[in-house]
């Protein structure tokens, strides 16, 4: 069977030698062994936050990350469902990409609020659209209901789309104006792969267009994708008013995401660990995704109807079926790709119960886990499986 479903990052790649050497100067140190076999404060550790916001700001020359106001989780998914636990009520309001990233939508929907999905691109979240859906909801009487846009701005998961820079200024712009006239509406910006870019010119992120925005933007990052998801240490620059409210409801969850996590991602950071890994997985990411964009090319490149994004980073490609094609769960195509033992993720689980149509016709595909042999022939079968329901 060939997955191309699990957005796993690639195993073959995983930093062994690395965690190993950093793992060892730990015990080596009786001192640092002895702190990070402790708890720590409810924030995390004050050095590795110093530590992320110093080579954020390096990486990103005008962004403004401040350690005091950075908090440190156990993966981004604990920060992103800490924030969604602290700030928001039941029937309160996100607006996100239709596509978007699904377990983050099932936090929202657990906790009661209703997500909306707003028409998105190759360029990320169309905020045109979005200003029609906030006046939308204004003339609802809904206003003060929508606390936030959620946005994977970079090589988005599911669809690889990326916030272009006139949309990412756009979208400041927009929030700031609505935050002037309606109240404290927030934009939370999931950079979870930013790091993982193979193709073209990186982009700053929203903080570093507009300092002033640090009052209302959430950046929320992660190691998973950048070093080791299985280490799980994530973190979220938020704005100053939000850290009491996310401190206390942190302290109430758990006084402090895993300390020893943290010790050992300080250790990677300072030994230029993760500096060094970068490149060995972009490499390999670039080779994984320009074998799946070649394989569609050949096995669908003329297949009327049929076609796809070319994300210049991150894990996933989204493939766009002919309008009458089904590729859910329980669809002749899902039975006719596993038949030929091929798996992805039916696109529909992406979108916002409301907002947006759902379009049953997309897949999700990743490339990070199989190797590019593995790519092309999860491509061949999967591209059989669809020919044979045309
Ligand atoms: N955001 C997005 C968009 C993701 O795809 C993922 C992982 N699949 C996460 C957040 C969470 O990653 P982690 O909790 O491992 O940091």
């Amino acid at each position: 069977l060939v997955s191309l479903a699990a957005g796993f990052v690639d195993n073959a790649t995983l930093p062994c030698a690395a965690t190993q050497a950093c793992l060892q100067q730990i015990c080596q140190d009786q001192s640092l062994l002895r702190r990070a076999l402790q708890y720590d404060t409810t924030l995390g550790s004050p050095r590795l936050r110093r530590s992320i916001a110093e080579w954020h700001n390096r990486h990103w020359p005008d962004s403004v990350a401040d350690p005091d106001r950075i908090v440190l989780t156990a993966g981004s998914n604990q920060f992103l469902h800490l924030l969604a636990e602290t700030l928001l009520d039941p029937g309160d309001i996100v607006l996100a990409a239709s596509p978007t990233y699904f377990v983050f939508m099932g936090t929202l929907q657990g906790i009661g609020a209703r997500v909306i999905g707003v028409p998105a691109d190759e360029d990320g979240l169309n905020v045109d659209a979005l200003q029609d859906q906030l006046e939308h909801l204004a003339q609802q009487g809904l206003a003060d209901r929508v606390k936030a846009v959620y946005s994977v701005t970079e090589f988005d998961n599911p669809a690889g789309s990326t916030l272009s820079f006139p949309r990412r200024q756009q979208l400041l712009d927009l929030v700031g104006r609505w935050r002037e006239s309606h109240g404290p509406l927030q934009i939370w910006s999931d950079n979870a792969y930013q790091l993982l870019r193979y193709h073209g010119e990186s982009l700053p992120c929203l903080t570093s267009i507009s300092p002033e925005s640090s009052e209302f933007v959430v950046e929320v990052g992660t190691f998973s994708k950048s070093f080791s998801p299985g280490i799980r240490v994530g973190w979220g620059v938020a704005p100053t008013e939000l850290l009491e409210p996310l401190l206390s409801m942190k302290s109430n969850m758990d006084f402090g995401s895993p300390h020893f996590s943290q010790v050992l991602l300080q250790q990677v950071i300072e030994q230029g660990a993760l500096d060094e890994h970068l490149p060995t997985i972009r490499a390999g990411y670039r080779a994984k995704l320009d074998a799946m964009l070649d394989a569609l090319k050949q096995e669908l490149g003329d297949t009327p109807g049929v076609h796809w994004r070319q994300p210049e980073g991150g894990l996933y490609v989204w493939l766009t079926l002919p309008d009458g094609i089904d590729a859910s769960e329980d669809s002749g195509l899902w039975q006719s790709a596993t038949e030929r033992g091929v798996l992805y993720v039916p696109g529909h689980y992406c979108f916002p119960a409301e907002g947006e149509p759902v379009a049953s016709n997309t897949i999700r595909l990743s490339f990070g886990v199989q190797s590019e042999d593995g790519i092309r022939d999860g491509i061949q079968r999967l591209a059989a499986a669809i020919h044979a329901q045309s």
